[in-house]
This record gives C-alpha cells, sequence and structure tokens, in this order.
C-alpha cells in the first residue's frame, strides 16, 4: 500500500475526518480551511510523541492513538479554548493495517468526546513518532494565560492528580497490573479526559491556568514565573485518588502528585469570590493553596512549615 492509499484507507476515512463545526476543508487539498467566527481567535498547540520516550515501543496502537490526542487537545483546555481540529504528521516504520486500522479506531474515540476533527497531516517511513499540532478558539481576549495569578488569589485543580504517574512501572513493564485499582490507574495513562469544559467555565474567572503534563510543582512553577507570584501549595490539600494510595502507597502517591506528570488536568489560580459559584454549579475545582507576593512554589505542611521539594518534574534535557 502506497502513500496516498494508506492516507485515503485510514486517514481520509476515518470518522473524525468528517468536515463540519469550523472545518470549511479537511483532508485531500493543499491545505485545510478553518473559519474562525468574528471576534475569536485561533488557539495553536503542537506536541510530538516519540516511541521509546513518550510511550513505550511496542503497545496498544488504540490506546495510543486516544493518548496522542488527549495529551495534544488537553493544552486547548489550558487556554479555555473550544476545539476545531487537529493534524497528524505520522512517522511509521512500516505499513501494518492492523496497527493503523487500530490507531484510527482509538484517535476516532478520543475525537468524538472532545469534538475534534482531524483536517490534515503528513504521512512519512522512519521510527514510529508523531507530531499533533490542535486548533481551537477562544472569545478575543479570554484565553486563560499563565501570567494573570494575584497575591490573595487561590490556587486550584481540576481532579485527583498522580494517576498516571502511579500507572508507570505498570505502562513500563516495571510492575504488574494485578489489582482492580491498577486498571482505574491505567486508564487515566493512557486515556486522559483534556478538561475541555472547565476550562471554557474559567474564562472571565480563572486569573491564570494552565494543563499539568509535568507534574503538579514544576506547572505551577510556570505560572508562578509567568504572573511573577509565590504558590503556596498545602500538602494535605492535594486530591489523590483511592486507587492511586491504595496501588502505590499514600507516600509515593503524593509524590506521584508532586512530581509525576501526566495528569491532563488543569491547575488554576482563582479569586476568593468565584468559588462559591464554580463549586455550586458542580465543576470539579479543588483547592490547594494560594497565591503569595514572592517567587517560586513552596510546599507547606498542617502547621504551614515549608516542606524540602524533591522531584522537580520532567525534563527532557535534564533528566
Ligand atoms: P502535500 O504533498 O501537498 O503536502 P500530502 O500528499 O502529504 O500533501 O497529503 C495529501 C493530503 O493528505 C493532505 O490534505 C494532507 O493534509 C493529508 N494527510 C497526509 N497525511 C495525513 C495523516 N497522517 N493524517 C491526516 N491527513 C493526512
Ligand atoms: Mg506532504
Amino acid at each position: 500500500m502506497g502513500e496516498f492509499e494508506l492516507i485515503r484507507h485510514y486517514f481520509a476515512a476515518a470518522a473524525c475526518a468528517r468536515a463540519g463545526g469550523d472545518v470549511v476543508l479537511g483532508i485531500g487539498d493543499d491545505c485545510a480551511l478553518l473559519a474562525v467566527p468574528p471576534g475569536e481567535q485561533l488557539a495553536i498547540s503542537t506536541d510530538s510523541l516519540t516511541a521509546g520516550v513518550h510511550f513505550p515501543d511496542p503497545c496498544d496502537p488504540y490506546s495510543l492513538g486516544q493518548r496522542a490526542l488527549a495529551v495534544s487537545t488537553s493544552d486547548l483546555a489550558g487556554m479555555g479554548a473550544t476545539p476545531i481540529g487537529f493534524t497528524l504528521a505520522l512517522t511509521l516504520p512500516s505499513v501494518d493495517s492492523n496497527w493503523l486500522a487500530e490507531f484510527t479506531r482509538g484517535l476516532d474515540a478520543m475525537a468524538a468526546g472532545c469534538d475534534m476533527r482531524l483536517i490534515g497531516g503528513d504521512t512519512t517511513r522512519g521510527p514510529l513518532s508523531m507530531t499533533l499540532t490542535v486548533f481551537g478558539r477562544v472569545p478575543a481576549g479570554e484565553a486563560l494565560l499563565r501570567s494573570g495569578a494575584q497575591p490573595g488569589d487561590l490556587l486550584c485543580v481540576g481532579g485527583a492528580l498522580g494517576d498516571a504517574a502511579g500507572a508507570l512501572p505498570i505502562v513500563l513493564g516495571e510492575r504488574e497490573a494485578e489489582t482492580v485499582e491498577a486498571g482505574a490507574l491505567l486508564r487515566r495513562y493512557w486515556s486522559p479526559q483534556p478538561q475541555l469544559a472547565l476550562g471554557q467555565a474559567l474564562r472571565g474567572k480563572a486569573t491564570a491556568a494552565l494543563d499539568i503534563s509535568d507534574g503538579l510543582l514544576a506547572d505551577c512553577n510556570h505560572i508562578a514565573t509567568a504572573s511573577s507570584v509565590s504558590l503556596v501549595i498545602e500538602q494535605a490539600w492535594v486530591p489523590l485518588s483511592d486507587s492511586l494510595v491504595r496501588f502505590a502507597g499514600t507516600e509515593q502517591a503524593l509524590q506521584c502528585a508532586l512530581g509525576g506528570g501526566d495528569d491532563y488536568l488543569l491547575a488554576f489560580t482563582l479569586p476568593a469570590d468565584a468559588l462559591p459559584t464554580m463549586q455550586s454549579e458542580g465543576w470539579p475545582v479543588h483547592v490547594i493553596g494560594h497565591v503569595e507576593v514572592g517567587e517560586g512554589v513552596r510546599l507547606v505542611d498542617a502547621d504551614g512549615r515549608s516542606v524540602g521539594i524533591g522531584h522537580p518534574g520532567y525534563n527532557h534535557f535534564t533528566n
């Protein structure tokens, strides 16, 4: 099967490749065409995933398709953007029809949940890797930036942290997936759910936001730096799932939540008066600390004493 047949058979034919919404023209021409409504801005982000670095090789192609699109789309959630579509630049070692069918089925499943459309891409031969570029839209001036946190704001996250990091030893084959808990953690690793609705609900409310990909401490540090403030995290308030605590133990669970990464949940700063409405509307808002004058991130225990920060989060060039 040649390049063009492959594109036609697997990508152009995928359910997620149908034009619609803000996609005027999808796969098949030199460019896709998007219609951004007047008064809105285009939000764009790119993520590359390389076999052996971002996912184990081999791995289940359905899960990989889901995860690749989820981690990319999560950046749109972090900006409060509404998804439009994505491109897929895929490098494959060979044409394996079962792999391609399962991979696109995984993409389709995640695309349906995120209201995303495949609008184009590129297909080349080489060691397995992929680059996804996501496009979204946001009312002009309302995108959630990292730079607006104010002293006095609450620091919040969108859910229990550390599950995906807890699953990593199973993903890497270092530990058996023997328990029910392991299944729950693996789902959080392979199929994270970008918090798109929460991000959109936070527009005009949160003063700063991002999606947690490198670990809570590292990502909070990005907000602290961009906003020129200090973020104080109450260690005891960091939400942990029962599955993670049972699987990894309390101490290790906390380390996964603080430094693990791969959560793809939102972290944001919120003026205190915005909290009651968000909570009464049922949004998953967990207060874990506050914003102060100063710089950097400080982790404190129940008595307000600073706790040493061990693992600073993932960095491709220093780890
Ligand atoms: P060009 O040579 O003009 O760059 P290509 O031959 O690479 O175009 O691609 C033909 C069409 O197929 C384009 O619309 C491109 O966006 C799309 N395409 C190529 N690879 C993929 C892919 N992996 N997923 C989705 N669309 C793809
Ligand atoms: Mg091309």
